[in-house]
């Protein structure tokens, strides 16, 4: 008999898991809260712009990429253009740039950490062979906990087939970046530490004293892979799923939140506004709890908010600064200790990028650029009320960000306009206010990562805060993952073949 499987959630891990079900024969349905498919690596609009609502820059499109290899196996090919220089990274001190060629990358971290160049490269050279290896572990489809032989996909092949490359993982397993630092005698180096740590911030939620290093080698090391700008932005990855779910019979509601959830019999009630239905299976990859044992949300887990600024800034912008000395991708701003931004409750780098500027219906709108920056920020004192007060720390914060941009870059005379969002924003446009999955510890990453399974019957789990974590390529490996377990591990495990 057909299985069918009700997906709560329609980012990007429900999705993915969705689309392969429904391709494993399931009857699927997703219901999302939003207007738009996509969560956090989708897209809102606004006084009619459309607004990434997170996520602007996509990993694992390369050729043998991780994301590659999934969407492959759906039948999609992504549109995208790879980003040669993603990103700079600007310090109170010095600026960094991202780039993707290798030798290119190699001078630019001696020539930005001229201090200590020789250790630098040296430990960069080491953070790459790990990530290296972690990537390919990945490529087997392994799973963590693994509970089930299919957890392990191909890993115990890989493991014959190179048990030399497997060692170096298993002694650095419970070490964080700040220990790989230490082996190379940069623990007290502030400038590369600031680096990382703001790289690491967005990569890992967290910093080097607790980033887990095995993932945080992949991590820092990606744009060397590749990183790419999705044509139509970030939110046509979900919308290829969303189109394939349909494809293959299956439905994907919008504007459906769901409201609760019942075990009856050996079925799954959901109930929404509009429908209440019997499934066999369930998969919650919204990040929220539906009561006990729905969500690892549960398990009191510290989570960032996030903090943005959807502007629009004057055409002349593009002409001033971006024509003359063309941008990369983003910038990321790490403001000197003691900046305002920090008073005002913003945490880590702030990260902008210009974008050319669409309607609410993705069309180009000539005359102006787009600029979207967002910080970290705890979720904590963003609640709406009192009004005053909500509006008066939502200025001070957007008031900080600008600043510490203009001290970059010269835009405030070009903004024509501004709206901000805070964590109380997210929750309404996605239901929660923590985004971006859980930081990257040692002990979530490695000795308890977060499983796809629950303990509940028929009752699964995808996104984010399952592993492998955060970010919009991991999110979607969750969700297949999550295909996998309910299938019994009746989908091989490869994505673009193991090396
Ligand atoms: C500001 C920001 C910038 C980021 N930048 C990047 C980046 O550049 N690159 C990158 O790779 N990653 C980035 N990320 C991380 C990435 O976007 C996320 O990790 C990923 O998109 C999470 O996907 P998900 O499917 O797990 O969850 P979500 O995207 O949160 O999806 C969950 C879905 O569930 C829905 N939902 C919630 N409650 C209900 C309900 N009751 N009923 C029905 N549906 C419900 C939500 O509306 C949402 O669509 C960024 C995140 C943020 C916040």
């Amino acid at each position: 008999m057909t299985q069918s499987i009700c997906i709560l959630g329609g980012g990007i891990s429900g999705l993915t898991a969705g689309a392969f079900l429904a391709q494993h024969g399931c009857r699927v349905t997703v219901l999302e809260k939003a207007v738009t498919v996509g969560g956090s690596a989708g897209s809102y609009a606004r006084r009619d712009r459309r607004f990434p609502a997170g996520a602007t820059i996509a990993f694992g499109l390369e050729e043998d990429g991780l994301l590659t290899g999934l969407f492959g196996r759906l039948g999609n090919k992504v549109p995208a253009e790879l980003l040669e220089h993603p990103m700079d990274i600007v310090l109170p001190d010095r600026t960094v740039s991202i780039c993707r060629d290798r030798l290119r990358w190699q001078a630019e971290l001696a020539r930005a950490f001229p201090e200590r160049g020789a250790e630098v490269l040296a430990f960069w050279k080491e953070l790459s062979r790990i990530g290296e290896t972690v990537f390919s572990v990945t490529s087997t489809g392994v799973s963590l906990p693994v509970r089930r032989l299919y957890d392990l996909g191909y890993l115990p092949a890989y493991g014959v087939k190179h048990p030399l490359r497997l060692l170096p993982l298993a002694r650095r397993a419970l070490w964080t970046v700040g220990d790989l630092l230490k082996a190379h005698g940069l623990e007290t180096y502030q400038p590369f530490r600031r680096f990382l740590d703001a790289q690491l911030m967005d990569a890992a939620q967290t910093d080097c004293r607790h980033a887990a290093l095995l993932p945080s080698s992949l991590a820092l090391d990606i744009y060397r892979r590749g990183s790419y700008f999705v044509h139509g932005g970030i939110g046509q990855l979900s919308e290829l799923l969303a189109a394939r779910i349909r494809e293959l019979g299956g439905e994907v509601l919008t504007a459906t939140p769901v409201t609760s959830l019942n075990r009856e019999n050996s079925s799954w009630r959901v109930v929404t506004r509009k429908r209440s239905d019997l499934y066999d299976a369930v998969v919650n990859s919204t990040g929220v709890s539906f009561g006990i044992g729905t969500s690892h949300a549960e398990d009191g887990e510290f989570s960032w908010g996030a903090f943005r600024i959807d502007a629009v800034l004057d055409e002349a912008f593009r002409h001033d600064h971006l024509d003359s000395r063309p941008l990369p991708f983003a910038l990321q701003i790490m403001p000197e200790a003691g900046h305002p931004v920090y008073e005002a409750g913003g945490h880590g780098p702030v990260y902008v990028t210009f974008l050319p500027s669409v309607d609410a219906d993705n069309e180009p709108v000539a005359g102006e650029v787009m600029m979207t920056c967002s910080i970290h920020t705890e979720t904590d004192g963003w609640e709406r009320r009192p009004k005053e007060a909500y509006q008066a720390k939502k200025q001070a914060l957007t008031d900080a960000m600008l600043d510490a941009i203009e001290d970059v870059l010269p835009i405030r005379r070009y903004v024509q306009r501004t709206d901000a969002g805070t964590p109380a924003t997210y929750e309404r446009y996605i239901g929660k206010t923590a985004v971006g999955g859980f930081p990257l510890t040692v002990r979530n990453a490695i000795l308890r990562p977060k499983s796809v399974s629950s303990s509940l019957p028929d009752f699964y789990l995808a996104g984010e805060q399952s592993f492998p974590g955060p970010g919009t390529l991991s999110s979607a490996l969750s969700g297949y993952h999550t295909a996998r377990a309910i299938l019994g591990g009746r989908i091989g495990p490869s994505f673009s073949g193991y090396r």
